[in-house]
Order: structure tokens, then C-alpha cells, then sequence
């Protein structure tokens, strides 16, 4: 029994170790990727479920490796948060989305606002709205085609300090959606005192609605986001029934494969001028 403890230990010890190259290897990867501009944004739709009108977008992140192939965030995006690389891949993304929707706003293809995703590493930067700023001065976008969306995990960290930061953005005339709502744990108390202008229902929520449980949910937090005079968000809509049910119950928004998913900024513009035409 004994040895078969050390066995064990050994084995642990060695999926550490592989854990550990394959995490130093992803970082390398990244740091590969920043210098030689390898990260670009994709796009994905936001709708008026009532006039089924395009609203807006979420930029998010893809990897472009060099042989075409693109690999998600979910495969980066956690060790970047750990090395901090994170805020470095956020600057990339805001300024090439500032880019792409103020050449979309001077093409006359599109007016609304674009969403851009603020890790919590970001968020916590002490230059975090100079650097911001800095981004809308160079691409010339105005600050209220801007809305960055945050986690509930994020501005619960510290929420006090959340809130302030969450101020100076709007002060500036950003909008700031409170992004996977409902995963986390933000108390109702807070939720009242966030600057907020919009809450995005988490997909989690979005698959349960073929449940009566499900719906009651949705509902729930529909009634929360109105009272508070929040625009409400649903995110992975994929099916028609999901969207009549948002609908029934009142959210405003929807954003999904239903519709589409996340396309690369040159599909963007080609669907912009489709649905122009229409
Ligand atoms: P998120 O912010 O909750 O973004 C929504 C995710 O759901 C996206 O995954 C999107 O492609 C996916 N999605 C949208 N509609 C559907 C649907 O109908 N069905 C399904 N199955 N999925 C749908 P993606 O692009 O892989 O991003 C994953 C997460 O990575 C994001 O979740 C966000 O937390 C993070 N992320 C992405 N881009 C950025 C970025 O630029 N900065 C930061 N900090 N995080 C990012
Ligand atoms: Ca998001
Ligand atoms: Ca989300
Ligand atoms: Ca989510």
C-alpha cells in the first residue's frame, strides 16, 4: 500500500509537471501571437427581438494561426489572465474593434454600439480609463459607440472600488453591461448601486428555458433588470422556441446561433451591407 502511495505521488507529480509545459508553452504561444499581430476579433450580432433590427455587436477575441486555423479564447484566455497577458490582448481587441466600427459609423453601414469583453485584470488597472481614452482619441470613435461589458466576478472583487471605476466609464459616455449574469454572486444591494446599463442573461439560463424552472428564472431576472431600467441581454440563443420565450417574457435583446455566430470583421462588413440593402 505504501508503494502504491508513492506511485501515486509520482504520477501527480508528473501531471503537474505536463501541466505546467503546457501552460509555459501556451504563454509562449501568446507572447508569439502579440508580437506578430495574430489576434484579431470576430463579431457577433445583437437583435431587437421585437423589430429583429441589428443593435449592436460583441467583439471577441480568435487566435489566427499562421496556417489558418483559429483556436478560441477558451483555450487562452484563462493562462492569459494569469500571466497578465490578458491586458495586453485587451488592448489589441478594443483598438481593433474601435477601428472596424468607426470605419463601419464613416461607411454609413452601421450606428449602434460595440460590445468589447474587460477581464477583471483590465478592469483593475489604475490607467484602465486613460488607456481607454487614449484608444477612442486615436481610432476617432466616439466614447457612446463604446459599451464594455464586465463580470458579475469581476466588479465583485472589490465593489466599492468597481463602482467608482464603473462611474468614471459612464461619466466618459461609455455604456457597461454586466456580462454571465447570474453565475456569480452579486448581492441585490450592489446590483442597485452599479452603474449599469445593461445585464446580459448567461447562456446557462438561455438552455433551461424548456423547463418551467428555467422560465421562471429568465423571468426573475427580467423583472430585476426592468425595475433597475436595465436593457436586458439574452446571450446562446440558438433555437426559435428560445427566442418566442425571451420574447413572452419580456427581454429585449438577443444574441446567439440562432441568428449567427461570431463572424471575422470581413464578413461583418459584407453582412453590413446586405442588410442595408434590405
Ligand atoms: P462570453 O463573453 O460569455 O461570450 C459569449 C460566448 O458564447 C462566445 O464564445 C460566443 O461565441 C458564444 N456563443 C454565442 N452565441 C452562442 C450560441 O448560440 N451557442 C453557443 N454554444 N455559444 C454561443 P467565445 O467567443 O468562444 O468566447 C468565450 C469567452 O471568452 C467569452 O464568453 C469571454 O468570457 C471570453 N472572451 C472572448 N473574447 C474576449 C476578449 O476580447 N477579452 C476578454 N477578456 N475575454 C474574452
Ligand atoms: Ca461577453
Ligand atoms: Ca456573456
Ligand atoms: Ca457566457
Amino acid at each position: 500500500a505504501k508503494s502504491q502511495g508513492a506511485n501515486r505521488f509520482l504520477f501527480f507529480n508528473d501531471a503537474m509537471n505536463q501541466l505546467a509545459v503546457k501552460r509555459l508553452q501556451i504563454e509562449n504561444l501568446i507572447r508569439y501571437g502579440l508580437k506578430e499581430d495574430f489576434f484579431c476579433v470576430y463579431y457577433q450580432p445583437k437583435l431587437d427581438i421585437i423589430t429583429g433590427q441589428l443593435v449592436g455587436m460583441e467583439a471577441l477575441v480568435r487566435f489566427n494561426t499562421p496556417k489558418g486555423g483559429l483556436i478560441s479564447p477558451a483555450s487562452f484566455i484563462p493562462i492569459a489572465e494569469e500571466t497578465g497577458q490578458i491586458i495586453e490582448i485587451g488592448e489589441v481587441v478594443l483598438r481593433k474593434a474601435c477601428q472596424d466600427v468607426k470605419r463601419w459609423i464613416d461607411q454609413g453601414l452601421f450606428d449602434g454600439r460595440v460590445a468589447v469583453n474587460l477581464s477583471s485584470r483590465q478592469f483593475a488597472l489604475p490607467f484602465l480609463c486613460e488607456q481607454i481614452d487614449q484608444i477612442l482619441q486615436e481610432t476617432e470613435l466616439p466614447s457612446y459607440h463604446l459599451e464594455l461589458e464586465i463580470t458579475e466576478g469581476t466588479v465583485m472583487q472589490s465593489p466599492k472600488l468597481a463602482i467608482e471605476t464603473m462611474k468614471k466609464l459612464r461619466a466618459r459616455g461609455m455604456h457597461l453591461a454586466m456580462d454571465d449574469f447570474g453565475t456569480g454572486y452579486s448581492s441585490l444591494a450592489y446590483l442597485k448601486q452599479f452603474p449599469l446599463n445593461t445585464l446580459k442573461i448567461d447562456k446557462i439560463f438561455i438552455d433551461d428555458l424548456n423547463t418551467a424552472r428555467g422560465r421562471n428564472m429568465v423571468d426573475t431576472i427580467v423583472t430585476i433588470a426592468h425595475n433597475l431600467n436595465l436593457t436586458v441581454v439574452a446571450e446562446g440563443v440558438e433555437q426559435l422556441e428560445q427566442v418566442e420565450m425571451l420574447h413572452k417574457l419580456r427581454c429585449q435583446i438577443i444574441q446567439g446561433y440562432y441568428y449567427s455566430k461570431p463572424i471575422s470583421a470581413n464578413d461583418f462588413s459584407t453582412f453590413l451591407q446586405e442588410i442595408k440593402q434590405k
